[in-house]
């Protein structure tokens, strides 16, 4: 027995269980089995009978070392799910209707030494500068041209970082071949019953519609909005945050692709909710997502339908959800991954890349001979900070804004927001400067892009700005823009560049 209050189970962990198999299943499968081997069995649990989500997703720059994890050639990868590049996000009618600005994954303008750059940027537009924050980054200069490419010069100055947008449930279909070969068990068939240790409060067994007992030491939740396991078995509490993000409907519908496939995402505010395009290779995925507090479905339909750029190929899906995450991702021996464990609204597309962080905590917290308390509580901390840093960012589009057309825009610009979002918005206003918190996956580019983006103005800036004379910093200005002009021969036109 042992002595360490921290320790719920001695038993060692030598067979996780999965259940679920949409892209969440599916990444956890791959990446456990790649990373633990033969150490650990691996058996997913899917029932062909439940549909899984999958509307044409867009992501993040760190998929790709997902994909590098595993190994995964990225030819292959944009193949298997008629992946296209994302350079960046269009916002568009978000401050104000008719205007736009781009959230890119680049970085405007270049390190300036102790202040960053945007102090210097401020400086220089009061000494007569005329051109956007946007012209000195390299991401939003390739998205204006349409192009994408690899830029071989290490010199972050030419640092161009991309993610993918891809149809997330042939990425899902693709990790299946791919865990199936490295030895995870699948199992096909409708989750049932699920029994737990009276004395642990652990779950033991899953027992499928067939009779068929799947047994483990560790459970992955990854069944989606349902959450079996954690919510429905272990009454894991959800923490609802549609007070600050009241958005609890989607509406999906794929059209005819375009002839030009654009590298970035349109996301389009309209007087309720916003519309996201996602070019995918084969098609484009579009959707309105929205609160029915503010909008009927019809109207939301209305206006999906009637702001589509092609023909559509399919009447709209509706999906129905609550922002907000479960309390404990980690509960007991079941990790709760992907939907089950939490939804925040695509608007930054986030959700795939919380499943990625959520499987690679798990894997370096990854159980040996027993479970511990103090692990759970680690992961659970990191988890709960990394959400909210994300729905911060989120509700700074909304928040952050100057449209007064709806009663929905008059409540998000004046609801109370968290105090962390509150500081960091004000000290920005202030003296332009950002402060980032551990565990937040946003940059400081990421906020400077949206803040300045929605219109905040900074009213002073850092005193170093204020060391060069204006000639010398316009002229290093002038300079800056055209070295960020010179790679854009280099690149390709994305359609080109997908052919290849
Ligand atoms: C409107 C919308 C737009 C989105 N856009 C983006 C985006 O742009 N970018 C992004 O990163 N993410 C996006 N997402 C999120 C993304 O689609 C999901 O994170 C991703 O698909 C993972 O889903 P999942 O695997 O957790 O759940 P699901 O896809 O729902 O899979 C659940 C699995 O559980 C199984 N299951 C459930 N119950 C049982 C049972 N009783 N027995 C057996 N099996 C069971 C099902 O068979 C299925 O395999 C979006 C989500 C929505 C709703």
């Amino acid at each position: 027995m042992s002595t360490n209050p921290s320790v719920l189970s001695t038993q060692p962990v030598k067979k996780v269980v999965i259940a679920g198999g949409g892209t969440a299943g599916w990444m956890t499968a791959a990446l456990l089995k790649k990373v633990l081997g033969k150490q650990v069995d691996v058996e997913l649990v899917e029932s062909e009978d439940i549909g899984i989500v999958g509307v044409g997703e867009a992501t993040i720059p760190p998929i790709q070392v997902f994909n590098q994890y595993l190994g995964i050639d990225e030819k292959v990868f944009l193949k298997e799910t008629n992946g296209t590049i994302k350079l960046a996000i269009k916002f568009e009618n978000w401050r104000v209707k008719g205007d736009s600005y781009f959230h890119t994954f680049g970085a405007p303008g270049t390190n300036m030494g102790f202040c960053s750059f945007q102090h210097y940027f401020l400086r220089a537009q009061q000494a007569g500068l005329t051109e956007s924050l946007w012209d000195f980054d390299l991401n939003y200069l390739a998205c204006k041209e349409g192009k994408v490419g690899k830029i071989n010069n290490p010199n972050p100055i030419f640092e161009m970082q991309y993610a993918y947008h891809f149809d997330s449930a042939l990425y899902g279909q693709f990790l299946r071949r791919f865990s199936e070969k490295l030895g995870v068990k699948r199992t096909e068939g409708m989750i049932d019953k699920i029994d737990t240790d009276t004395t642990t409060g652990f779950i033991k067994e899953l027992t499928l519609k067939n009779g068929t007992k799947v047994k483990g030491d560790l459970f992955v939740d990854c069944t989606g909005f349902r959450g079996l396991l954690t919510k429905q078995t272990l009454g894991t509490e959800f923490e609802d945050w549609s007070h600050l993000l009241p958005a609890n409907s989607a509406l999906a519908v794929p059209t005819k692709r375009f002839e030009t496939t654009l590298p970035y995402t349109r996301s389009i505010a309209h007087h309720v909710g916003w519309q996201w395009r996602i070019p995918l290779t084969h098609r484009n995925g579009n959707g309105i997502v929205y609160s029915n507090d503010f909008m009927s479905d019809d109207e939301a339909e209305a206006t999906l339908m009637g702001n589509l750029d092609s023909e559509a190929l399919d009447t709209p899906r509706k999906i129905s959800f609550t922002t907000g995450r479960t309390d404990k991702q980690w509960n007991k021996n079941v990790i709760s991954i992907g939907l089950a464990s939490g939804f925040l609204e695509p608007l930054e597309s986030t959700s795939i890349h919380l499943i990625q962080s959520g499987i690679v905590r798990l894997l370096k917290m990854f159980p040996n001979e027993g479970i511990f308390q103090s692990t759970i509580d680690t992961y659970n901390a990191e988890s709960k900070q990394e959400f909210e840093t994300i729905r911060d960012f989120i509700v700074l589009h909304y928040h952050l804004t100057e449209r007064t057309d709806s009663d929905f825009w008059n409540y998000m610009r004046n609801m109370d927001i968290p105090d962390r979002l509150k500081n960091k918005m004000a000290i920005f206003a202030d003296s332009a400067a950002i402060f980032n918190d551990n565990n937040d996956i946003f940059r400081d580019a990421s906020w400077l892009q949206v803040m300045m983006g929605q219109g905040s103005k900074p009213t002073d800036f850092h005193p170093a700005a204020k060391v060069p004379s204006n000639e010398d910093l316009l002229k290093t200005m002038h300079n800056l823009l055209r070295t960020k002009q010179q790679p854009l021969g280099h690149l390709t036109a994305h359609d080109q560049y997908l052919a290849q």
